[in-house]
C-alpha cells in the first residue's frame, strides 16, 4: 500500500465511538469488545502483538514522523523519537535479543531509570515474543532477586549504576543468563562487566533495524506485572497481548486521548499504570507522550507542563497531595491553561483533592479504579461526566461490574461489599506467575473478587470504602478508612492521613489516626484538640478516631500507596512482612 492510499484511510478517530452523555446508557448495553477488534490493525499474519499496534502500525502510515516519545532526562538532556524511529531502535534490540538466543516465551527483565533505552527494550521483548517483566529502579538487591528468581527470568537489562548496586545476587539466579548493561550516553565512565554481562551498544548497535514480529496470538503472554504489595507479598499478574484491545479503548474513553495531544503519565513502568498507560493506551492510539527521567518535585513538574504544553495528564492521588502540600504560591507561578484532562488513579481520590484541582487548574482531577490484575481500567469519572468528588465513576462499556454479599451474591445499589467484575474483560490477567490456588481463589460464582470493598449508588457510580482487609469494625460498624482519611485532610494543617482499626476489649476495633501535616504546621496541644474536634463534627461519634498520631510522613509503596498494614503491624509490634515495595523515607 502506498503513502497516499494509507492516508485516504479513515483515521481510527474517525471510525471510533466514544461514549459520551447521550449515548453512554446505550454503549454499556451493548458494546461487545469485538466491536473493537477492526480498529486495530493485527499482525499480516493473522496474530496480535502490542508492539505492532503501537509502533510499527504508526511507522507504516502517516503518523510515521509524528514524535511519539519526548525524553527528559535527569541532566537535562532532550531526545525525540518518531513511531518510525522507535520502529527502527525496537527492531534492533529485537534483533540484538534473538541474536544471544533469548527467544518466545521467556521472562526478560528491566531494572532501568526511565531512559529511552527502557522503552526500546521493552517493546523489542514483545517483538521476539517473550516477556516482559519492568521493575522499579529504586529497589534493592532483595526485591530484584525474589522477582527474578520467582519468574524464572533469562535475561535482565539494566544500567552500570544499578547493575552494580544489585551485584550480589546476579550469581545466585541459575535461570539467568544474560545481564544486558545500558551505558546511556557513556554515563558510566567504567561499566562493569560480570561473566553473563553483554554490553547494550555493542549487541544493539550490531544489529539490524529490521525485523519480522513473532506471531503472536492474542492469547500469548505479554507482559509480567507485580503488584504492588500494598496489602502483602506482590504476586506476579501475567497479562496477554489480548490487553491492548482495553488500553487502547480506555486511552480513548477515559483518558480522551485525542490525535494532538501531548500526554503526560508520571507513573514509573515499575507500576502498572507506568506500562498500560505509560505505553500502551497512548502508543497504540498513536498520541505523543513525554517521559520524565527525574521524580517528583512540584515547582519542576508544573514548569513541565508550561514547557511542554501538556493536555492529558495522568496522575495518583500520593502525587496530587504532595502537590497540595507544597501550597498553591508555586502553580500560581506557571501558565497551566494548556491542560484539558486531568486523571488519577492507585489510591481514592480524597474529595479534598478534587476540590483543590478545581481551584488550581481550572477543573477537577478525574478518579479512575483499576488494578494490576485487571490490566487497564475498569471504572472512571469521564471528561463528559459531572465528577462526584469521592466516587470512583462509572464502569467503562463492554464489563459488569457487582458488589457482593459474603456469599459472593450481588447486592443491590446502596449496599456496602465486596467489588467484583465479571469474568472476561479484554485485559484481565492470564495467571499469578505458577501459583494457580491463588489465581482461581480470586474467580468465584463467575466473578473476579477485586479484594476491596465498595458500594454503588442509584446512579451507577461506585464509592470505594477501603481494602477488604483494612476495613475496620468499631462497636458493630463497619469503617472504611478512606473515608475517616478525606475528613482529616480537609482541615487545613493536614497533608495525609492513615487509618487503622485497633483491637480494643470492648469496641473489638477503634479508629486510629497517623496523621502528617503540611509544611508551616507544628504538632502542639491545640491543633491536637482541634484536630479532634474537626474530626468529630465532620464524622459521627463512632467513625472519628479514637486516637490521633502525628507522624513527619506515612509508609508508602513505591507505586505511592499508604501502607495500612504496616502502620497496624508496627501499632500492634507484629512482624512487618514484606516490605519489598516500602518506598525510602
Ligand atoms: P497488592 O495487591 O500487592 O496488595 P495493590 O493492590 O496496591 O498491591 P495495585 O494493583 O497497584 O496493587 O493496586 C490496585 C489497588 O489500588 C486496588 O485494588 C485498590 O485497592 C487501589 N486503587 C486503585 N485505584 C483506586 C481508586 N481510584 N480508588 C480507590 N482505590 C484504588
Ligand atoms: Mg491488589
Amino acid at each position: 500500500m502506498d503513502l497516499e492510499e494509507e492516508i485516504a484511510k479513515p483515521t481510527v478517530d474517525e471510525m471510533s465511538v466514544r461514549p459520551n452523555l447521550d449515548n453512554y446508557q446505550e454503549m454499556t448495553a451493548t458494546f461487545e469488545w469485538e466491536d473493537m477488534y477492526s480498529e486495530l490493525d493485527w499482525l499480516p499474519g493473522g496474530g496480535l502483538n502490542k508492539a505492532y499496534e503501537c509502533i510499527d502500525r504508526h511507522a507504516e502510515g502517516p503518523k510515521r514522523n509524528k514524535p511519539a516519545l519526548i525524553w527528559e532526562g535527569k541532566n537535562g538532556e532532550q531526545e525525540t523519537y518518531t513511531f518510525q524511529e522507535l520502529r527502527r531502535e525496537t527492531n534492533k534490540v529485537a534483533n540484538a535479543l534473538n541474536e544471544i538466543g533469548i527467544k518466545k516465551g521467556d521472562r526478560v527483565f528491566l531494572f532501568l531509570e526511565r531512559i529511552p533505552e527502557l522503552y526500546f527494550s521493552f517493546f523489542g521483548i514483545l517483538k521476539i515474543g517473550a516477556i516482559a517483566g519492568p521493575l522499579f529502579s529504586a529497589f534493592g538487591p532483595d526485591p530484584v532477586r525474589d522477582r527474578l528468581e520467582d519468574a524464572g527470568a533469562v535475561a535482565l537489562l539494566t544500567s552500570p549504576d544499578l547493575r552494580e548496586r544489585v551485584a550480589t545476587i546476579i550469581d545466585d539466579l541459575p535461570a539467568l543468563k544474560h545481564v544486558i548493561v545500558i551505558n546511556k550516553d557513556g554515563r558510566h565512565e567504567n561499566p562493569p562487566m560480570g561473566s553473563k554481562d553483554v554490553s547494550y551498544e555493542t549487541i544493539v548497535g550490531a544489529a539490524s533495524d529490521e525485523f519480522t514480529i513473532e506471531n503472536t496470538t492474542m492469547y500469548d503472554y505479554s507482559v509480567m506485572h507485580y503488584t504492588s504489595g500494598t496489602t502483602g507479598k506482590p504476586k506476579g499478574a501475567v497479562h496477554r497481548h489480548l490487553a491492548i484491545v482495553q488500553q487502547y479503548a480506555t486511552g480513548k474513553w477515559v483518558l480522551d486521548l485525542q490525535e494532538d495531544d501531548l500526554y503526560w503519565c508520571t507513573a514509573d513502568p515499575g507500576w502498572v499504570t507506568g506500562t498500560s498507560y505509560g505505553m500502551f493506551a497512548p502508543w497504540s492510539n498513536g498520541v505523543t507522550q513525554l517521559i520524565d527521567e527525574s521524580g517528583f518535585s512540584a515547582s519542576r513538574w508544573y514548569e513541565m507542563i508550561q514547557r511542554h504544553k501538556v493536555t492529558v495528564w495522568y496522575t495518583a492521588p500520593t502525587a496530587v497531595r504532595m502537590l497540595m502540600k507544597a501550597g498553591e504560591d508555586i502553580p500560581a507561578r506557571y501558565d497551566l491553561s494548556s491542560l484539558r484532562h486531568i486523571n488519577s488513579v492507585g489510591e481514592p481520590l480524597n474529595p479534598e483533592a478534587v476540590v483543590w484541582g478545581q481551584g488550581v487548574f481550572g477543573q477537577p482531577i478525574h478518579d479512575n479504579w483499576w488494578q494490576t490484575e485487571t490490566g487497564a481500567i475498569l471504572i472512571a469519572n469521564y471528561a463528559w461526566m459531572p465528577v462526584r468528588p469521592g466516587s470512583m465513576g462509572r464502569p467503562i462499556p463492554g464489563i459488569r461490574v457487582g458488589i457482593l454479599d459474603d456469599e459472593y451474591n450481588e447486592l443491590p445499589p446502596g449496599q456496602d461489599g465486596h467489588l467484583a467484575i465479571r469474568s472476561g474483560w479484554p485485559s484481565q490477567f492470564h495467571s499469578y506467575w505458577q501459583a494457580p490456588e491463588r489465581y482461581n481463589s480470586r474467580f468465584l460464582k463467575g466473578w473476579y473478587i477485586t479484594g476491596d470493598k465498595a458500594r454503588q449508588d442509584e446512579d451507577g457510580y461506585f464509592w470505594f470504602m477501603g481494602r477488604a482487609d483494612d476495613v475496620i469494625n468499631t462497636a458493630g460498624h463497619l469503617v472504611g478508612p478512606f473515608e475517616v482519611e478525606s475528613a482529616l485532610i480537609e482541615h487545613p494543617a493536614v497533608a495525609e492521613a492513615g487509618v487503622i482499626g485497633k483491637p480494643d476489649p470492648i469496641a473489638m476495633e477503634v479508629v486510629k489516626a497517623f496523621v502528617a501535616l503540611k509544611e508551616g504546621y507544628e504538632v502542639t496541644d491545640e491543633l491536637r484538640r482541634d484536630l479532634n474536634r474537626f474530626a468529630r463534627t465532620k464524622l459521627s461519634s463512632a467513625v472519628a478516631p479514637r486516637e490521633i498520631e502525628f507522624v513527619d510522613s506515612l509508609p508508602k509503596t513505591r507505586s505511592g500507596k499508604i501502607m495500612r498494614r504496616l502502620l497496624k503491624a508496627r501499632e500492634l509490634g507484629l512482624p512487618e512482612g514484606d516490605i519489598s515495595t516500602l518506598e525510602d523515607d
